[in-house]
């Protein structure tokens, strides 16, 4: 096992083991992954690719440690062992940022705060670990009814390539709050720093079993996750393309399932806004995480009055993003996390030649320093068709399709024009369209006069093609729980024969 800090290298990171049952074990399989450099275009990390047999030992290890050690602890116990491991991220997150920068390609100055961000996270839910109560019911005179919120059992959590540890926390901390085991499976584009999280976890205590990291492909690793019965729930956060293939293979075991997907986010300004505030926020919501932003502002909605004026400007400003090495601190975005996420944007990108207007960018960067990394320019499309598919499919790149309103009723047809329901944003002056914009628009988080300030706070998650179910927020714990209702007659009578047979 590699272990943090991490300093220069010579040559891929090798992670030879997964973590299964606190122990770090060989694959079943001899094979292993690759996982790209997005700075070089060369091998960032070698990690062992897993398979079913080694979802199968997770999930034993899994079930013992919720039948035996981690079940034998209070549920405050559990929250100073959660705690205990937010403080350990939080002594390590400048290198934990480093290495996810690095293999992510994401700029180490969104990567470091999202970083110390994560252990907010997991001090969060190590809080409400002795907060998950109950309910009493009186159910008649004689008769009362409580509640148990029972974990749910094993917990797989599948994890995207973009903001590994950050989104893990988002579900590790309410499982193993909540009382559940849980088995991790990170991306195969990027994800190491859920090993080194397995690391810390072994550090901090918990006991063997209750945190699993099983390393492997999405094709291979997750169907075995989806279809295994000893798995009760999956809590997943990907692509919706994915996210159906999961429903579909767990339908035969009805598992319980959260799922967070992508989105087409608009963001709607009005001509009565303050326009600082919303350039300021559009260039960094349509280009933040290189684009690999599941709440990206990609659709921007702006009214006719002020549309010229806007675009100048905010052309004027995309033009002086810094796209440059994740690890460079003067970075503004960083490249594409694969050969194949670039692809897909850079296919997006010929597409919307050839249906808009391209006002910026469109290409590789000019800096020639940038060498063969996964790099895209940040872009931006005017006289866009809503129903183009630069304005309808999520790209996950730094793709911003402008397109323009009259009034408020097709700002809001706009906006729910596409498959997706996750985020939006409406700048505007007038407090009751705000209002009637964040009733009308078809998604989970609206933002107003600021663009998704997301926290550990606010229920997240999205409508239609974005997802199914909440993360975040005092109920999310809930979803990690199964109520168990438990009624007793504690009247004072016998109770009474209902068909009355003694007096045949
Ligand atoms: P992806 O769907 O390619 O992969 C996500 C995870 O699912 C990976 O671990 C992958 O190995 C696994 N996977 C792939 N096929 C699977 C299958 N058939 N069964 C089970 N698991 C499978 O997504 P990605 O490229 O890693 O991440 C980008 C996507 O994630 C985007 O759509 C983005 O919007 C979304 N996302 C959503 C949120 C959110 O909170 N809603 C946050 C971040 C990213």
């Amino acid at each position: 096992m590699t272990t943090i800090p991490w300093g220069g290298m010579n040559g891929p990171r090798t992670y030879e083991h997964l973590l299964i049952g606190g122990t770090w074990r060989d694959a079943y399989g001899d094979g292993a992954i690759e996982m790209p450099d997005p700075a070089t275009g060369g091998v960032f990390a070698v990690v062992p690719a897993g398979d079913e047999r080694d979802v199968d030992a997770a999930v034993r290890a899994a079930r013992a440690a919720l039948d035996g050690p981690w079940a034998a602890l209070t549920s405050s116990q559990r929250g100073t062992l959660l705690y205990a491991l937010a403080e350990r991220i939080a002594a390590e997150a400048p290198e934990l940022a480093k290495l996810e920068s690095a293999d992510t390609g994401r700029p180490l100055r969104d990567v470091s705060g999202e970083v110390a961000r994560t252990a907010d996270w997991l001090r969060f839910f190590a809080g409400m670990a002795d907060k998950v109560v109950g309910r009493s019911i009186e159910v008649t005179g004689d008769m009362s009814a409580y509640t148990i919120p029972q974990p749910v059992g094993v917990v797989a959590a599948i994890i995207p390539s973009n903001s590994p540890l950050n989104l893990t926390s988002w579900k590790l901390g309410p499982a193993l709050a909540a009382g559940n085991t849980i088995v991790l499976k990170p991306s195969e584009v990027a994800g190491v720093s859920l090993l080194e999280l397995g690391r810390l976890a072994c550090e901090v205590g918990f006991p063997p079993g209750v945190v699993n990291v099983v390393t492997g492909t999405g094709p291979v690793v997750g169907p075995a996750i989806a279809a295994h019965p000893g798995i009760d729930k999956i809590s997943f956060t990907g692509s919706a393309e994915a996210a159906q293939a999961i429903m579909a293979a767990s339908s035969s075991t009805l598992k319980r399932l959260t799922l967070e997907c992508g989105g087409k986010s608009p963001n709607i300004v009005f001509d009565d806004a303050d326009l600082e505030s919303a350039l300021n926020m559009a260039v960094f919501a349509a280009f933040k995480s290189s684009g690999q932003s599941c709440s990206l502002g990609s659709r921007l909605l702006l009214h006719n009055a002020i549309r010229e004026e806007f675009t100048a400007e905010l052309v004027r400003r995309t033009a002086l993003v810094r796209v440059g090495r994740p690890l460079d601190p003067t970075s503004d975005i960083g490249p594409q996390a694969s050969a194949a996420q670039l692809a897909k944007t850079t296919r997006y990108i010929e597409s919307g030649k050839a249906s808009a207007s391209l006002a910026f960018g469109g290409g590789t960067p000019p800096d020639e320093d940038l060498g063969r990394g996964f790099y895209v320019q940040p872009t931006v499309f005017v006289d866009v068709d809503p129903t183009s598919a630069i304005a309808q499919e999520e790209i996950f790149g730094p793709v911003l399709s402008v397109l323009g309103f009259d009034d408020e009723a097709q700002a809001r047809r706009l906006a729910n024009s596409t498959r997706y329901g996750l985020t939006a944003a409406v700048w505007t002056r007038d407090l009751g369209r705000a209002h009637r914009m964040a009733r009308g628009i078809e998604a989970g988080l609206v933002t107003l006069n600021c663009y998704r300030p997301v926290s550990w706070m606010l229920p997240y998650g999205g409508m239609k093609l974005s997802g199914l179910g909440r993360e975040n927020g005092v109920d999310a714990i809930y979803d990690y729980t199964e109520p168990k209702t438990v009624v007793y007659h504690h009247g004072p009578e016998p109770l009474a024969d209902p068909y009355r047979l003694l007096d045949r």
